[in-house]
């Protein structure tokens, strides 16, 4: 399997040749350059496996520069009911009839992103160790990526995690989640500042050429393929626990912010997996849905980002958009540099209300979309609990109340639970008046030591840190 940049670059790589990558040279993403598609035969063959082994026959398909036994055992370790909770891993519950919650937030850090990351940490300490090579990664967080980050890399060879976080701003169990870890080459960071002075500094590091190559600085953001071909797993992993038999369409809703998650399912789609209608649900930040109800594409500025209940969704631009866009526009390089780099670069925007291609994204492609707000997520979580004492997180509700939108009798929609309610208490008790359960192994995090360092909000301060724990 060889992948292609969405923008044109000639070249072609190989999965471990992108896996330590970020954007390809041209600024494009990567892409496999074909679809492997999965026929009725392949999918009753894979019905009835255990996750880890569907996750093998999966990532097999895309991924032939690791041996077959070496991939086998690195999905074994990675998918287990230690880490996850259960043999299921995923396991689907119906909420009421015909609409089913699938659990993806049962990893330790009560998120779906550890879905993906605890598979990258195993593929990058293989990979490191078969280079003999070190990686450190630098990264920016507000709560969800740092924390599934670290507990993803924690105690891996050949790689140091430096997260830069906002001083006092994250909750204080997401502060305890990341804090308490005391591993010797997980680094938190805490920045005097807020969170687009983290990601500044990660800016600036990263465009100092020279300390990003003397200290091998990459990232684990949600444009890296891996991440985003780990959570193709779950789609057919849901598919197979809401149907009898491999000819019946299931739909999926999918609480979105930079589109790696309802990308993944797209991907699940393309390779012929019979799903239905893909269902991008998202808050107040509404640039997808935006642009699936008009076909104009706006990324927005600061000033109109919003900070709302549901803040892992909180974006003002969908960082992995352009996957789709490129298969949208019948995968044409020079159509899809037009609207990303001249009309999103000059003007912030595109538009492709008038052109053929958009109705495309909802008749061949399934897409379809809703937006929520505090007040439906509020609602949602009371309902959800008096109706089915049900306790769903901010997020999940907004995939909820988007998924009621699109449903079709005998065909069964599958939410995707993106995070555990405990991670966002403060709505909750908003909603309920009462504080979620508390997983057994979160009991008083908040009180653990805590092993941080505070910086101000300036790269060289970070710089500096970075190269003295770098021996
Ligand atoms: C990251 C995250 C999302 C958004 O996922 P994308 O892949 O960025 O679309 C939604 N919910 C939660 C809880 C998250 O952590």
């Amino acid at each position: 399997m060889n992948y292609l940049s969405t923008r044109g670059h000639p070249d072609r790589k190989r999965f471990c040749e992108i896996l330590l990558e970020g954007l390809a040279p041209d600024g494009g993403l990567y892409l496999p350059e074909t679809y492997p598609q999965v026929h009725t035969a392949t999918l009753a063959k894979w019905r009835d496996l255990p996750y880890a082994e569907l996750a093998f026959q999966i990532l097999s398909l895309y991924i032939d520069d690791i041996p077959a036994a070496d991939l086998k055992a690195i999905c074994a370790k990675t998918y287990t009911a230690e880490v996850f909770g259960t043999d299921e891993i995923v396991p689907l519950r119906e909420l009421e009839d015909g609409v089913y919650i699938e659990a993806l937030s049962n990893g330790p850090t009560l998120a779906f992103k550890d879905m993906a990351m605890q598979l990258l940490g195993n593929l990058f300490e293989y990979e490191l160790a078969r280079r003999g090579a070190e990686l450190n990664i630098l990264g920016a967080t507000s709560g969800d990526t740092g924390s599934a980050a670290e507990y993803a890399m924690r105690g891996k060879k050949g790689v140091r995690v430096f997260m830069t976080s906002p001083d006092g701003r994250m909750s204080p169990f997401q502060q305890a989640q990341m804090f308490s870890l005391q591993d010797e080459n997980i680094h938190n960071i805490a920045i005097t500042g807020v969170f687009d002075d983290c990601q500044d500094i990660v800016k600036a590091v990263s465009n100092d050429l020279g300390f990003k190559r003397k200290y091998r600085i990459g990232t684990v953001n949600s444009i890296n393929w891996a991440r985003l071909l780990a959570q193709v797993v779950y789609y057919f992993a849901g598919y197979f626990q809401a149907t009898a038999s491999n000819d019946k369409p299931v739909s999926f809703t999918v609480p979105s912010g930079n589109f790696g998650n309802v990308c993944a399912g797209h991907v699940a789609r393309m390779m012929g997996l019979p799903i239905r209608t893909l269902v991008v649900a998202t808050n107040e930040n509404d640039v997808l849905d935006e642009f699936f109800r008009t076909g104009i594409y706006r990324v927005r500025g600061a000033a109109d980002t919003h900070e709302t209940s549901s803040p892992s969704m909180d974006i003002s631009k969908a960082s992995n958009f352009e996957r789709f866009v490129f298969d949208l526009v019948g995968r044409d390089a020079g159509k899809l540099r037009k609207l990303f780099v001249e009309d999103l670069g000059l003007e912030g925007r595109f538009d492709l209300s008038a052109d053929p291609a958009f109705k495309q994204a909802a008749e061949r492609f399934g897409f379809k979309s809703s937006r929520s707000t505090h007040a439906d997520r509020l609602a949602t979580i009371r309902d959800t609990e008096k109706r089915f004492a049900t306790l769903v997180d901010p997020h999940t509700a907004d995939g909820l109340k988007a998924a009621r939108e699109f449903l079709v009798p005998g065909v069964p929609m599958v939410v995707l639970e993106t995070a555990l309610p405990i991670k966002f208490a403060a709505t909750i008790v908003e909603a309920l008046g009462h504080e979620p359960d508390r997983p057994a192994k979160f009991e008083g995090i908040e009180a653990l030591p805590k092993r941080v360092v505070k910086l101000p909000a300036d790269a060289e301060a970070v710089k500096a840190y970075i190269a003295q724990n770098c021996d």
